[in-house]
């Protein structure tokens, strides 16, 4: 299918109790392994290429995309700001996100805002994030990453000032590996869900236990982030298939994909939007 922005499949999503997932990507392999369990699994997905030239990602997602029936978004994951979103609208992203949540509240508002106007223009869909998804090393340190968590009242603020289509949340989810064991606020899920009107977005989705992303999804989650579970998966491959003393470069490529591939026909099964595209 041609690509299309990830505004609809979320907001489809939010009304059928499943969350749509975001794969990043940085390589061919990538690409490849998180489309093809998209086709296999009739699930809507959204890519984030990462360290990839971007035309060049654009070419080469919509020309897989074009042969599978499944709707393919590709959004910028934490755009870092206003340039690095003008970049990607340019180079034919569908969706942006816009990431200055370690910014003061003022300043996340009008850097948001002013992206928001400009991709609504360019007819692409925004998410933004208030509150801070930090980092899961840093998650022996609990009451730093709570106090980082979102706030409700902001929260509802944040969306009728800016204008943004989806809401990346900080409720105990963080990126990377985490030093000890997530603790995700229920709670202050319900609460936010309560107020806010657009999908909520889960950051960090790597360790969570699947029960606890099931009753993420149940309780409003509506897109769930993922990169390391896949950047492990196809670690453990390579150490795997290094083993062997005439291990094929061709056949390297191929296993990673065969993994990320898993891991991606996993999340999308756990997330409930295998079978929705
Ligand atoms: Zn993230």
């Amino acid at each position: 299918m041609p690509l299309q922005s990830m505004v609809p499949m979320l907001k489809a999503a939010q009304k059928g109790g499943y969350a749509v997932g975001l794969f990043d990507v940085h390589t061919l392999e990538g690409v490849m392994g998180v489309l093809e369990a998209a086709a296999e699994l009739h699930s809507p997905v959204i890519v984030a290429p990462m360290g990839m030239p971007r035309k060049a990602a654009v070419a080469l997602i919509r020309e897989l995309a074009d042969r599978i029936p499944v709707p393919v978004a590709i959004e910028l994951d934490h755009g870092r700001d206003f340039a690095s979103v003008m970049d990607a609208i340019a180079a034919g992203f569908t969706d942006v996100m816009l990431d200055v949540s370690t910014r003061p509240y003022e300043e996340n508002v009008a850097q948001t805002k002013k992206v928001v106007e400009a991709a609504h223009y360019a007819g692409l869909g925004v998410e933004g994030e208030i509150g801070h998804v930090g980092r899961g090393d840093a998650y022996d340190r609990f009451e730093e990453v709570r106090a980082a968590f979102t706030q409700p009242e902001e929260a509802v603020r944040f969306v009728s000032e800016t204008g943004v289509d989806a809401l990346a949340i900080a409720i105990g989810s963080a990126h990377g590996v985490y030093k000890g064991e997530p603790k995700l606020d229920f709670e202050r899920l319900q609460e936010i869900r309560a107020r806010v009107e657009v999908p909520l977005v889960l950051h960090g989705g790597t360790g969570i236990p699947d029960p606890d992303f099931q009753k993420a999804i149940s309780l409003g989650i509506s897109k769930i982030n993922i990169y390391t579970a896949m950047a492990l998966a196809a670690v453990d491959t390579l150490r795997e298939k290094l083993q062997d003393p005439n291990a094929r470069y061709m056949e390297l490529g191929r296993a990673v994909q065969a993994a990320i591939k898993e891991v991606v026909k996993h999340h999308m099964t756990v997330f409930g939007s295998a079978g929705k595209a």
